[in-house]
């Protein structure tokens, strides 16, 4: 390698430890033999276990808006209601729109939650299948109010939840079947830690059956298909094998290290960097009460020159954060603090980020 390692404190991809890439470096097996057989088996206990889940788990060859599009897909026939509050959410409504789907958006400001009452108003019209909600609004770093979402979600039982849980999977305590959520999904590069190329979902039982009445759902991401191999203990078509030991590796660390403590540390970081924020003048760009555990977007009330601060901190400590995505650059910055990373890492990481602040 002739480039430095950059550590990526980016909301995604974030950091891959040696251990987990070694892991992923075993011989290659056929996704059609014993092998392969005994290794999906192997995880799917363990995927429901950190999942909290008793639905399968279903795994994709391919980034998280594959499941996005496919949950769209596969469950809307009348109507869906896209929740936007950031660039992801906002997108999904677009996704939605382009699979020849009846979409509405419900929209707030960035920065602002979705709240339970917004969604009881438009769903009790009657007029919608599904809805779509993203958990944790990468964007903008903030977290909506699931379980109360879910709870006025719950009393329409026509309509399919499709939660994008793809920031915040295995790093704060979602369950999907207590929840009632249809769909939920995450691509591997977040809190996961493992390399980009792999998502993992579940989808209820009713969510199956409704798939089942509904034309167009393709083929690499029909739900039905998923389901049949699943059965077999094995993927639609060849899946990234080497992602898949890769997350074997990561299930048995999630495990051993127990997940209640795991969320207890992502809680704890977040809350490093918030007080730091706060120690050096900056407000927080999410509403007070709903900033994200994975990553911290932070306003730039000080106007700060970001992209200097960016240089700086990757010329000086090889070290990459974000400037801000799409309408909020420069605005914002964003600095994630999930998957491998440990109140030390951070701990290591917040002086260098006074550094490059001093020298501005
Ligand atoms: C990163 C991200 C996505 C998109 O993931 P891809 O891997 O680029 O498909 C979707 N939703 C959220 C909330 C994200 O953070």
């Amino acid at each position: 390698m002739t480039q430095p390692h950059v550590k990526l404190q980016i909301p995604g991809p974030v950091e891959v430890s040696p251990e987990t890439f070694a892991a992923m470096c075993q011989p290659m097996i056929g996704h059609r033999g014993s092998g392969f057989q005994a290794l999906y088996a192997d995880i799917q206990p363990k995927l429901q276990q950190v999942l909290h889940t008793r639905q399968p788990v279903f795994l994709s060859t391919s980034s998280a808006w594959g499941v996005m599009e496919a949950a769209i897909r596969n469950l809307v026939a009348k109507k869906v209601l896209c929740c936007c509050c950031g660039a992801f959410s906002d997108k999904w409504f677009d996704v939605a729109q382009r699979c020849g789907k009846a979409a509405e958006a419900l929209k707030v400001e960035w920065g602002q939650p979705i709240l339970p009452e917004q969604v009881e108003q438009r769903l009790k019209t009657g007029e919608f299948d599904a809805i779509t909600v993203v958990h944790n609004e990468t964007s903008t770093g903030l977290m909506n109010p699931l379980a109360e979402i879910a709870a006025v979600v719950r009393r329409f039982p026509e309509v399919s939840f499709i939660v994008d849980t793809v920031s915040s999977m295995t790093a704060v305590k979602v369950e999907p079947d207590a929840l009632g959520i249809d769909v939920m999904l995450a691509g591997v590069q977040k809190a996961w830690a493992l390399p980009p190329g792999l998502t993992v979902f579940t989808v209820s039982e009713r969510a199956l059956q409704k798939a089942a009445t509904i034309p167009g759902r393709g083929y690499y991401f029909d739900f039905l298909e998923f389901k049949a191999n699943h059965d077999k203990n094995m993927t639609p078509s060849t899946p990234s094998i080497p992602h898949i030991y890769g997350l074997q590796f990561k299930l048995n660390q999630m495990l051993a290290e127990g997940m209640d403590n795991r969320y207890a540390r992502h809680q704890r970081m977040a809350q490093m960097v918030r007080d730091w924020a706060r120690r050096n003048g900056f407000e927080l760009f999410p509403r007070a009460g709903y900033e994200s555990v994975t990553l911290t977007c932070v306003k730039n009330n000080r106007q700060i020159d970001v992209a200097k601060f960016q240089k700086l901190l990757k010329e000086r400590h090889n070290i990459l954060i974000d400037g801000g995505y799409g309408a909020i650059k420069g605005k914002s910055f964003r600095i994630a603090h999930m998957g491998d990373e440990t109140p030390a890492t951070i701990a290591d990481l917040l002086p260098r980020l006074d550094d490059c602040l001093q020298r501005l």
